[in-house]
């Protein structure tokens, strides 16, 4: 059967779909070339134009000449960087009646990563026990389509490993998933056996797995002990003290071991220790796939912020530690044994971090980051000589493509990889501000450092996603990246 159209009809469809190209056009540009910027990878810096077509990188040269309709962005000057890949990032898709105010969803998350050089994300989702892993990969699979405007991964945490069977982990290796594990749970202790299998089966299959070092029966015993004795309180440095060096010590030791007897491949989150960062590396002398995160504050901050008034603002776990300890991490991410430096991103107001009901144990950990962390290590690092340029680049986003199975799609800039850049302004002074910060918190603990160094232009795939301190894409341009089997930096 053949549809016939009446004329005046016919010609309003015509329209529509005119409409729609024009649009899809307006948002896509045919073509964008970036002009003159320093093209900068983990490898090294050129200087030239980058031409992007549909959402990828289609040539890199000198005079690019445009093709019709080829849109410009003049970047004689600045840096051209890939864009930042944040694999620790806690978001709340879906807000309950005991979500806080400041909690953010793939949008907000987005938008403070987007204006912070970050074009991909992550979360970590935990299925309910009422939810099969199929189900709930599902339904965040359909979050980040209606919510995010970076690009999505998405880790899956570990509740109880004894409910894991075989075709789960071939479930999540076939998208090169990533697990997550706490070993700062008591049921980590309690399950030790199912734990440890269920990693080298996920190592078997292709899975890298992130562990949160820190020993649960330290934490455990040292914070009863205090609450008992009134030492319970977000005060001064009980907080440090609850969470002491040995834990994550030992922790870590631990995880080293699980990777020499099992064969996986581990991903140690958050490392904030001297003492914690040679355990690590310790196992990687011996040829073991450990691989370091080093959360940004611990380069910047130390304990002795908690004896502010509002310390509180501070926690996380680990708790910041001793300046050596900085200095330390500082020193192993230049020489490439931190393999990742990130957030812990979770958006929490300045009145949930110090809502007086918290203490030691029921402190609320992390906080509103994302936008912060490349002009800090950009500022901090690289401007004062601590790491090269590429370093920043290899610790920001080229080595998390690589070990969460992004790369070369993303991580650095290529002829085929997807067109996400940063044009970075390496001179510009600028003082962070809260009323800047674009994720829901609307408050950072960096305001008022001042920084040299800012992105300002974001391009995911193709689409100029921020520019001029404005987002200009809409929810649901994110998408869940594809991913394959992780590789070593
Ligand atoms: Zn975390």
């Amino acid at each position: 059967m053949k549809m016939i159209m009446p004329a005046a009809r016919r010609s309003i469809f015509l329209g529509l779909v005119v409409a729609l190209v024009a649009r899809a056009a307006a948002q896509q540009p045919a073509e964008l070339i970036v002009r003159n910027g320093l093209i900068v990878t983990a490898v090294g810096r050129t200087e030239g134009d980058v031409r992007l077509r549909n959402g990828t990188i289609a040539e890199i040269g000198r005079n690019l000449t445009g093709g019709a309709g080829a849109r410009e962005i003049d970047a004689k000057g600045m840096l051209v960087l890939p864009g930042g890949i944040d694999p620790h990032v806690h978001l709340t898709p879906t807000p309950t009646a005991t979500t806080l105010k400041g909690a953010d969803d793939y949008s907000s998350g987005s938008r403070a990563a987007l204006a912070g050089g970050v074009t991909t994300i992550s979360n970590f989702i935990s299925p309910a026990s009422t939810e099969d892993l199929p189900t709930a990969l599902a339904h965040a699979t359909e979050l980040v389509k209606n919510q995010a405007i970076a690009d999505v991964i998405l880790h899956v945490m570990v509740n109880d490993p004894s409910k894991w069977s075989p075709a789960d982990v071939t479930l999540l290796a076939d998208r090169s998933f990533t697990l997550k594990i706490f070993l700062s749970r008591p049921a980590f202790d309690q399950n030790a056996a199912a734990y440890v299998k269920l990693i080298r089966s996920a190592g078997a299959a292709g899975l890298l797995t992130m562990l949160h070092c820190e020993d649960a029966s330290i934490l455990t015993t040292t914070a009863e002990r205090m609450m008992a004795e009134g030492r319970g309180a977000l005060k001064g440095q009980n907080f440090a003290q609850s969470r002491p060096v040995v834990a994550e010590e030992i922790a870590t030791q631990r995880a080293v071991a699980i990777s020499e007897a099992t064969g996986a491949p581990i991903y140690i989150v958050h490392i904030s220790s001297e003492r914690a960062m040679r355990a690590a590396e310790v196992g990687q002398a011996r040829g073991l796939p450990v691989f370091t995160e080093v959360r940004f504050l611990y380069l910047h901050l130390t304990k002795e912020r908690f004896d502010e008034a509002d310390g509180a603002i501070y926690t996380g776990d680990p708790p910041l530690r001793e300046k050596s300890d900085a200095d330390y991490l500082w020193s192993a991410i230049a020489r490439g044994t931190g393999y990742v430096v990130d957030t812990d991103h979770v958006g929490y107001t300045r009145e949930d971090k110090l809502d007086p009901s918290l203490n030691i144990i029921n402190h609320r950990p992390a906080g509103n980051y994302l936008q912060v962390q490349l002009p800090l290590l950009y500022s901090e690092g690289v401007r004062k000589g601590r790491i090269t340029l590429e370093r920043m680049v290899a610790l920001t986003s080229t080595n998390p493509a690589k070990l969460f199975g992004l790369y070369p799609r993303k991580g650095t800039i290529a002829v085929g990889s997807d067109a996400d850049l940063v044009i970075w302004d390496p001179n510009q002074k600028r003082t962070i501000r809260n009323e800047e910060q674009l994720a829901n918190a609307k408050f950072s603990i960096f305001a008022g450092w001042e920084v040299t160094g800012w992105p300002i232009v974001t391009i995911r795939r193709g689409e100029v996603v921020y520019q001029g301190g404005k987002i200009l894409a809409a929810a649901g341009s994110g998408q869940l990246a594809p991913r394959q089997h992780w590789q070593r930096p």
